[in-house]
């Protein structure tokens, strides 16, 4: 028996890096998971099959986010996939799926700005919307933000400002369905070994950069990310609720001495 037993969820970038990892966590928990990709169909397949192999279920929608109709989309595909399982409820949302860039103020273009801002706060603000008539007592949502919000780099600036924004959500939203028994939080990865880092996490000098201002010295791993939103999704999380929690494994705290 999982803790998830009887349970379904819903991941938004669930067929890459850290949304992969969350969808195979919660579904090896016994949830039944919708993997929600943008567009790479082979990943969606593999994550759905690597759940399958596991033991797990879960089933693929595709929307692109940042286009037009895309929140429907995805509720079209998710209640067909629900149904095919008969089921028709929600208990977990994880709010994942997010681009990056890099720009300085004097760089970032409103073309860009407009399109980090769409795929990572419009889009999870009314998937929120949509989801709550099916979220049932009791539920789980988790935001994946950054923890980009506490360390300043004005190289990602308009980043870091969307990833804010998705942070001021969960307090609010707490607020409104806790009475409900419903839970809302935001988790922030440091770096994460993904597609999305991959530009600079394989330069050396970058990584042992970043090791030496970590406190537990290393890069984190996507599985580190989905042991944190599975503990939020999970039983033993009901009691944390409003809150933003960094899991960088202590980037950025301060002066590290050794021993
Ligand atoms: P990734 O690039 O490996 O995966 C991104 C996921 O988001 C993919 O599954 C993709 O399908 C989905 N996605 C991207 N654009 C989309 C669009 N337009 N429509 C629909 N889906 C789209 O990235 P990742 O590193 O796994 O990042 C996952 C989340 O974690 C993001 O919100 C990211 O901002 C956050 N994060 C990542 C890191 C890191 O170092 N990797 C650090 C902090 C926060």
């Amino acid at each position: 028996m999982g803790e998830l037993d009887g349970r379904t969820a819903l991941v938004t970038g669930g067929s890459r890096g850290i949304g992969r990892a969350i969808a195979l966590r919660l579904a090896v928990e016994g949830a039944l998971v919708a993997v929600h990709y943008g567009g790479n169909d082979k990943a969606a397949a593999e994550t759905v099959a690597q759940i399958a192999e596991a033991g797990g279920r879960a089933f693929a929608v595709r929307a692109r986010f940042g286009e037009s109709g895309a929140v429907d989309r995805l509720f079209e595909g998710l209640g067909a996939g629900l149904a095919d399982h008969g089921v028709d409820g929600l208990d977990i949302l994880v709010n994942n799926a997010g681009i990056h860039s890099v720009s300085s103020i004097g760089q970032l273009t409103e073309e860009e700005f407009e399109y980090l801002l769409a795929v990572n706060v419009s889009t999870p603000v009314f998937v929120v919307q949509r989801a709550l008539p099916l979220l049932r007592d009791g539920g789980r949502i988790v935001n994946v933000g950054s923890a980009a919000t506490r360390i300043a780099n004005p190289l990602q600036i308009g980043y870091t400002v969307t990833k804010a924004a998705l942070a001021a959500l969960s307090p609010s939203l707490a607020n409104q369905l806790g009475r409900r028994g419903i839970t809302v939080n935001t988790v922030e990865p440091g770096v994460v070994l993904t597609d999305m880092t991959a530009g600079w996490t394989g330069v050396p000098e970058a990584m042992a950069g970043l090791e030496s201002i970590t406190a537990l010295g290393r890069i984190g791993e996507p599985e580190d990310i989905a042991s944190v939103v599975g503990f939020l999704a999970g039983p033993q999380g009901r009691w944390v609720t409003g809150q933003t929690i960094d899991a960088s494994g202590g980037t950025y705290l301060g002066p590290i001495t050794a021993g």
